[in-house]
């Protein structure tokens, strides 16, 4: 391999670069220089119609002739742009003998710099090079970041760089500077922007530097969701947010795809670890959430699913509340819906699920409480959360209550994982099936109609383990 180059910006406005050659390579390099505000002088033996029209413009002076070592006087800066590879070779000899910064066009042995692919959004501007080996590669690589980097960035960068006294005035330490940038960025700004709004857009920036600073000292803490483990599902706002975290608490839930995307030096806590059946208790969460954030750092909270469906959610917001922490909650793809999506079960249709209820069938105290009336009639679809251990009583309570013991199930284990498998089959034979397949948490119950159609509808990973409904369908087709 051989040595990397360095790179830089240069400040070419005023100063003076020389192009030896003046055909459409030469003018395609000279305009850039023009751009940069260089002072362009061309040496040729004759003008292409290009850069003749510079010369008409009055943009670029012109040298006639053969190359002349003289051409380099008060040079800062050569190009070798000819089609004549001695004259090239002779204006890179004259001028690296002089100390000159030279680059030959498409000569990468021959140029002491090369000029990057790039990507110009305003006075931000982003340079890619392959050190001269793959050219196609950095302009691909430039392709595709045109498309992802939108125009915005343009403005934005003027807009901040205007602002910049302003800003460091209000926030002379770099870390309070990092604060309200990642603030600033995560906001209503750069969208103002994107939509063309910018006075809306100052007024934003002017009201963020009004704005009280972040108390200092004072963290906060994020109530993050993380899907149901297929890192894909994961929303733009919770990878931001991971991006920013200083400290990750996360359950067990929260599979390793998803942590892999967060911040490298971010301290994670595993909140969820069952260390002989036991996990770390709510209140330990709580002192953590307070402990970290007290300390200024950024806290994310990171639960399986949506953090307000069965996660305990409310009752942390509620504690943060009580303590005086600023928080945020960024919702997540809950278990019923992913593992639905990737069992290819629509959660209602028209002609068998009106409606769907997601309830959860861990705590048994309240059960005498639940309208199993209600539950068991048909025409719905019932998503029950962490119900693997209690199907027998779920189905003796179904089925005492008059819902259809050929009612069609699904369980999915491990929703929207590699690892995922599917069962399908009866109410009547739910826990024998389970049983039978071994299945393990974290696994979702869906009970009703729709259950049926993972057979049809499958997609993701192994097909569905079918019981005897599965049987009697195929038998009937
Ligand atoms: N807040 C989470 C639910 C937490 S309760 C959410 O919104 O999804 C934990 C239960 O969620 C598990 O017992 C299981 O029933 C379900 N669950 C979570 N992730 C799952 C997955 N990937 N596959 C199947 N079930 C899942």
């Amino acid at each position: 391999m051989s040595t990397p180059l360095f790179p830089l910006f240069l400040d070419l406005s005023g100063r003076q670069v020389l192009v030896v050659g003046a055909g459409m390579v030469a003018a395609r390099k000279i305009q850039p220089l023009l751009d940069a505000g260089a002072r362009v002088r061309v040496g040729a033996l004759a003008l292409g119609a290009d850069v003749a029209q510079l010369l008409a413009a009055g943009r670029i002076e012109f040298l006639a002739g053969e190359f002349s070592e003289s051409w380099l006087d008060g040079a800062w800066l050569v190009l070798a742009a000819t089609d004549d590879d001695d004259v090239n070779r002779q204006v890179a000899a004259a001028a690296t003998q002089r100390h000159l910064w030279v680059n030959v066009v498409d000569d990468a042995r021959l140029s002491a710099f090369h000029v990057p692919a790039r990507i110009e959004r305003g006075p931000l501007q982003i340079a890619i090079s392959s050190g001269g080996g793959a050219p196609m590669l950095a302009r691909h690589l430039r392709e595709r970041l045109e498309t992802e980097i939108d125009e915005s960035f343009g403005p934005l960068a003027v807009m901040l760089s205007a602002a910049r006294g302003r800003i460091r005035a209000r926030y002379p330490r770099p870390a309070e500077r990092r604060a309200f940038f990642d603030e600033l960025l995560a906001g209503p700004l750069p969208g103002l922007l994107r939509q063309g709004q910018h006075e809306a857009a100052a007024q934003e920036l002017q009201e963020a530097l009004d704005k009280l600073p972040v108390r200092k000292g004072m963290g906060r803490v994020a109530l993050v969701g993380a899907g149901p483990g297929d890192p894909g599902l994961l929303t733009l706002r919770a990878l931001r947010v991971l991006n920013q975290a200083d400290v990750i608490l996360h359950d067990h839930l929260a599979s390793d795809a998803v942590l892999d995307l967060a911040r490298r030096d971010a301290q994670r806590i595993d909140v969820g670890k069952r260390a002989r059946g036991r996990s770390t208790s709510q209140d330990d969460i709580h002192a953590l959430m307070l402990e970290h954030a007290r300390a200024g750092r950024r806290v994310v909270r990171l639960k399986g699913g949506d953090p307000f469906i069965f996660g305990r959610g409310g009752e942390e917001l509620q504690f943060l509340r009580a303590h005086g922490l600023a928080y945020e909650v960024v919702p997540g793809i809950t278990a019923a819906l992913a593992c639905a999506a990737y069992a290819g079960i629509p959660l209602t249709h028209r002609e068998h699920a009106q409606s769907v209820r997601l309830m959860t069938a861990q705590r048994k105290e309240s059960w005498q409480s639940i309208d199993w009336q209600a539950l068991s009639r048909d025409g719905q679809t019932l998503a029950v959360y962490m119900g693997v251990s209690e199907l027998d009583t779920l189905r003796a309570q179904l089925l005492a209550h008059g819902r259809d013991p050929s009612t069609p199930f699904a369980l999915i284990e491990n929703g929207s994982r590699p690892e995922q498998r599917v069962i399908t089959g009866r109410l009547d034979e739910m826990p024998e099936r389970a049983l039978a397949e071994a299945v393990v948490s974290p696994a979702l119950l869906i009970l009703g109609e729709v259950a049926a159609l993972a057979n049809e509808l499958h997609w993701f990973g192994e097909k569905p383990l079918g019981g005897e409904l599965a049987r009697d369908l195929s038998r009937a087709a």
